[in-house]
């Protein structure tokens, strides 16, 4: 085995080593001998870390109070129904096709609303985003819905579309890559296990005068209300998963919080996008406007490497580099966790195998 790995995987992905060094020596006794998988979901030690850490959530994001700050299961897939059974109420809804996953999010909305497509990015292959001027909005939609960062496209949001609807906005990849202005989304959603820790836990943020006292035909586990009255304790919590997400978050904050992301990230992915800019062997097709920071998906010029490439990256340490099997390629997913030395490591992998393959 090399002596360094590096997981670029998409999701469930890398963690920060110091965040599983502190799992692993905690982990027979979080509280009076007993370990955190062991422990209920309503013991005080427990609820105390979950209330610091929704705490930590909030300074991060500069969350204020008029939102609530939902620690849920079901994933970010649950949420493309949560959503509209909550928010549209058989309504008109607004949705931007970017990708496979905000595809998947408009297929699952028509089941509970009626749904308007903004603007489908397919033409373009998921690889760029129609000038607003373009888009057809309804008259009268309840939200305004778009993925800020397609992971299995690469293809990313950086600016907050502008519309005169709530929006809510999946950042399942994307939360605490940076800061954002959280005034500006009515609801934002995000599974944890590609930025925030492992599969299991989903972050919902959401304006409270949205949620409070509507929805009242759905069955509860399906309200925001209900989990928000029930201070996400509605029933068994993901213990371990709220608690990795926590690690995470007091990670971050000791990083520098979001600023300090923000500036890791943009550094990582522009070494990358650089590098395959320059070489004549790899190449990345999305729109660089729309470049994401933190899925990179690339190919190659010439056929038939692919496979002598993944497997010889990943014998030297540098691991799933596969493209998702919808696209096919490459894709290097670079979250918070990834450190730059990774980066650095990973080209200089990329260039001496194209000098050997050209
Ligand atoms: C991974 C992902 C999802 C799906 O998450 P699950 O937790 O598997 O339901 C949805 N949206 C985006 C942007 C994702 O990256």
């Amino acid at each position: 085995m090399p002596t360094n790995v590096y997981n670029f995987g998409a999701g469930p992905a890398t963690l920060p080593k110091i965040v599983i060094d502190k799992i692993a020596n905690r982990l027979g006794n979080f509280t009076d001998g007993m370990s955190i998988m062991e422990i209920s979901h309503r013991s005080s030690a427990f609820k105390d870390f979950a209330s610091q850490s929704e705490k930590n959530l909030r300074s991060l994001l500069q969350i204020d109070d008029s939102y609530a700050v939902l620690f849920l299961q079901g994933g970010a897939t649950q949420q493309f129904s949560m959503v509209p059974m909550n928010l549209a109420n058989q309504g008109t809804v607004d949705y931007l096709i970017t990708g496979a996953w905000s595809k998947k999010a408009a297929d699952y909305a028509a089941y509970h609303s009626r749904l308007n497509i903004v603007a489908d990015s397919l033409d373009s292959n998921y690889k760029d985003v129609s000038d607003p001027i373009n888009w057809t909005h309804s008259k009268d939609a309840e939200y305004f819905y778009y993925c800020a960062n397609e992971t299995i496209h690469g293809l990313e949001i950086h600016q907050i579309p502008s519309v005169s609807v709530p929006i809510v906005s999946d950042m399942s990849s994307t939360l605490c890559t940076r800061p954002i202005d959280i005034e500006k989304y009515s609801l934002i959603f995000a599974g944890a296990q590609k930025n925030l820790g492992i599969a299991g836990l989903t972050i919902v943020i959401v304006k409270k005068d949205l949620i409070i006292g509507k929805a009242k035909d759905l069955p509860p586990l399906m309200r925001f209300d209900s989990h928000h009255n029930d201070k996400s304790m509605l029933n068994t919590s993901p213990v371990f998963s709220w608690y990795v997400a926590g690690l995470v978050f007091e990670w971050i904050l000791e990083q520098g919080g979001l600023d300090a992301m923000s500036k890791l990230n943009e550094n990582k992915a522009s070494l990358i996008y650089n590098y395959i800019d320059n070489s004549t062997l790899y190449q990345n097709h999305v729109n660089p406007k729309f470049r994401s920071w933190v899925n990179i998906p690339f190919t190659m010029t010439q056929d038939g490497l692919e496979k002598k490439f993944l497997k010889m990256s990943s014998d030297a340490g540098f691991k799933n580099l596969k493209g998702h099997r919808t696209v096919g390629g490459m894709r290097a997913s670079v979250y918070n966790a990834m450190p730059i030395e990774a980066i650095t490591k990973l080209i200089t992998f990329m260039e001496d195998f194209e000098n050997i393959n050209s």
